[in-house]
Order: structure tokens, then sequence, then C-alpha cells
């Protein structure tokens, strides 16, 4: 007898959501995660108004997976930013794009949601998943196969000598993945040499919904529409969470410069499409790497989210990324345990590789291609993509289906 059917390592969005995804299921499972969650270290649950720095562009198709395993209720109440619109538009020339939920009959293009905010629905929705077991906090150190064991399970070992047995081991650690490191799974990975900085500002104007995005030849800008206080109370106040990618030396110049510093050179980069900055709350930097692993799965383990995939943040698809993995992980393993298969069969597991692998390289590609086109300066490439986005927000056909890919929706 196994301490656990699954053992999901990472209780970060996308291993939460999968055991989520499970607590439908007679399977025991295991959530283990080296930190601790407790909903009151969420900033939307402080009496003093603060954000986390951290923000995902929820899909709409993220937002329908997380109400289908009961965490949008909670998350939807503590709170979430809905908005309509998108302008894109590049730095360095004419081009601009539109995106509006209007041009599809969609209510939202998305929402706007702390990652904490996310973590609070999932996890309140798994207080009421009588298989889920929370093992936290354990730093899971190394596992090894059961020699023994006809079904090929795991032992698993945490760094304070503690130790469970599974059947099937999913790695959900995230991009420096433990357990990918240990399995031995191949990536291919690059350093974009640039780094995210994020941060919550206020702003002179409202946004009325809109996330801005401007293509800098240093690298994108975004300013993602967070809670707008006019909007409820009436009293002026817009806040925003911007993700500003550069190289390292712009990023380190960016976090060196004092507040007063930073909203004017940030204001500047947008244009002050939304007045003036007049608030910023602390700097945070995440160095961009993008990497994929060559093989999701082996006999018994499956890595799933950024343990499998990171990709660069400019079209916020990550975390919609490995919510889809875990939507389809989530329904092999419902398929296995209705057809009686072994949980950890490769076969099993490659029929959810195979769904999501070729998905995963797509998006990839197209973020690659973006990056690419908008870091070039030669006179051609720029007049290339300048009439091709003007020439894309004049066709309803193409721009509708870029929409609604990104929507999770095609
Ligand atoms: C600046 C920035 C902006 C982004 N914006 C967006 C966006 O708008 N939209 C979007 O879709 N995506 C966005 N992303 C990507 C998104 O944040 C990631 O895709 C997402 O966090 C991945 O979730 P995950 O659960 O796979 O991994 P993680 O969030 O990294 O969670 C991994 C979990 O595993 C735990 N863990 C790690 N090692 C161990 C171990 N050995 N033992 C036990 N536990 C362990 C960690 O504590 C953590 O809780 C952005 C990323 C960046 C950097």
């Amino acid at each position: 007898m196994r301490d656990f059917d699954i053992a999901i390592v990472g209780g970060g969005m996308v291993g939460a959501a999968l055991a989520g995804a499970l607590a439908d299921t007679p399977l025991r499972i295991g959530l283990f995660d080296n930190a601790p969650f407790s909903s009151e270290q969420a900033p939307c649950s402080s009496e003093v108004l603060s954000f986390d720095s951290r923000v995902s562009a929820i899909a709409p198709s993220s937002r329908q997976f997380l109400a289908d395993i009961g965490a949008w209720p909670a998350i939807e109440a503590a709170r979430v930013s809905p908005y309509t619109d998108m302008q894109v538009w590049d730095a360095d020339g004419t081009g601009s794009i539109h995106f509006s939920a209007a041009d599809i009959h969609a209510q939202w293009l998305g929402h706007i949601v702390e990652n904490s905010v996310i973590l609070l629905g999932l996890y309140e929705s798994l207080r009421h998943a009588g298989n889920v077991s929370q093992v936290s906090p354990v730093s899971i150190d190394r596992f090894e196969r059961l020699a023994d064991d006809l079904q090929g399970g795991i032992r698993l070992h945490s760094q304070d000598r503690q130790s469970w047995t599974a059947t099937l081991l999913i790695g959900a650690d995230g991009p420096r993945s433990r357990i990918r490191q240990l399995a031995d799974f191949t990536t291919r990975e690059w350093d974009y040499h640039h780094q995210a900085l994020v941060t919550t500002v206020r702003t002179g104007l409202p946004h009325r919904g809109t996330a801005l995005q401007r293509f800098m030849p240093s690298g994108p800008l975004a300013f993602l529409p967070l809670l707008d206080k006019s909007q409820q109370q009436g009293s002026g106040q817009h806040y925003c969470s911007i993700v500003w990618s550069a190289d390292p030396e712009c990023a380190a110049n960016l976090l060196a410069m004092d507040d007063e510093n930073f909203a004017a050179a940030l204001g500047n980069a947008i244009e002050q499409r939304l007045g003036s900055i007049d608030w910023v709350d602390r700097r945070v930097a995440f160095p961009l790497r993008q990497r994929h692993a060559v093989d999701y799965v082996q006999p018994n383990i499956a890595l799933v989210g950024d343990a499998a995939h990171t990709i660069h943040p400019l079209a916020g698809q990550g975390v919609n990324l490995g919510f889809m993995d875990a939507r389809v992980l989530a329904e092999e393993i419902h398929r296995a345990l209705h057809s009686e298969r072994p949980l950890g069969e490769f076969a099993v597991l490659r029929r959810y590789q195979r769904a999501r692998k070729g998905h995963n390289l797509g998006m990839m590609g197209v973020m690659e291609g973006f990056k690419f086109l908008f870091a070039q300066d030669s006179l051609p490439l720029r007049w290339i993509r300048n009439t091709g986005m003007s020439g894309i927000n004049r066709t309803g056909f193409i721009k509708n289906r870029l929409m609604r890919q990104a929507m999770g929706i095609l």
C-alpha cells in the first residue's frame, strides 16, 4: 500500500489546479510544497490597500477551468480585474493593433489576477477535497523508483529526511524543477538576456479596462489593469501592474532609480497614456529564460506547467498553458481510472504529452517570432512589422483569430 496514488511536487498555481481537477476521484493525492500557503499572506487580505507584484492575465479558457474545479468563486470574491481591450504599438514607428472583446462579441478579453489571489482560490477549493493532503513545508530533494514494484512506484525523500511512496509522480515544481533534473529530462533552453521588472503603480488617468503594451527597442513594456477605485467609490485611484522587460543593464538602472525618477521614466516609456505615475510599489526583477523539456513524461512521471516549459511573459500565456496541461493530464487520469489502466502507464502519460506538446511549442514559436521581430532595428524589418501590425489591425478576420487564440477559445 503506497502513501499516495499521485504525488504532485509543487503546490504553485499549476500543481494546486491539477490537485483540484482530481479532487472528484477516489485517488489519494499528496500535494507537496516547500512553502506553506496561508491566505492571510495574500496582499488582498490586508486591511491596508496593497498588491501582489506578480499577476497573471487569465484567459477565458483558464477562468472556465478554474470555475470547473471550484476555485473561481473565491478568486472573484477576493479581487480580479476584467479587461475588455488591449492596445499594442511599436515605439519605433506607426504600427499599432487594438484588440477589443466587443469585436468578437465577448464580454472580456480576460482578467488580470494577482498570483496570490489565484492560489487563495485554489487552496480554498482544496479545503473541501477529502482526497488531497497538503504536505508542507517540505522540500523534495530526491526520489527513487521502487525496484520490486511491478507498477513502477516511486519513493520521494525530503531534505528533512521524511519519505513517501506514490504510483505517479508529477513535477509541478516550476522553472527550476528538481523533479525534471532528478529524472534526467532533457531540456532545450536559452537565456533571453532580459529581465522582467514588475511592480504596481497608481496612474493619474483610469485604465478603462484596457491593457497597454508598447514594444521598445530595449524590450516590451506592459500596463495591466488592476483595481480602479474610481469605478467603485469615485475616489480617483487607478492602479496597474507593470511588466517591463529590458536587458540586465537597463533593468539594473531601473531598479536603482528612486521612486520619483522611476515614475518619470515609466511615464515617458508609456508615452503618458495614463497621465502621470503618482505612486510606485516595490520593484522586483526576474531573469527571463526560454525552456522546453523535450519529453514531458516517463513511465510513472509527468511534468506540468513551468517545469515542462517557460516562455517569455510578453503575451501573458505561461500559466494559461500550465492550466491547459493540468486540465488535459487530469482528463487522461480520469480516462485511465475509467478503463482500469495503471496510472503510471507510459501509454496513458504519452497521450497527455501528445495533446500538449505541439500546442505549447506553437505558442513558444509565436513568442519567439514576436521577440525577434521587435528586437530588430534594420529599416526593412521595422517597415515590415509596422505595416504588418497596421495591416492586421485593419483585417478583422486575422485579428479576431489572434484574439480567440490568446483567449484559448479556438
Ligand atoms: C514577470 C512575469 C510575468 C508573467 N505574467 C504572466 C501572465 O500575465 N499570464 C500568464 O499566463 N503567465 C505569466 N507568467 C508566467 C507564470 O507566472 C508561470 O507560468 C507560472 O507561475 C507557472 O506556475 P507553476 O505552478 O508551473 O510554477 P511555479 O509558480 O513556479 O510554482 C512551483 C511551486 O513548486 C514549489 N517547489 C519548487 N521546488 C520544490 C521542491 N523541491 N519541493 C517542494 N516544492 C517545490 C515552489 O515553492 C512553488 O510553489 C509570468 C511570468 C513572469 C516571470
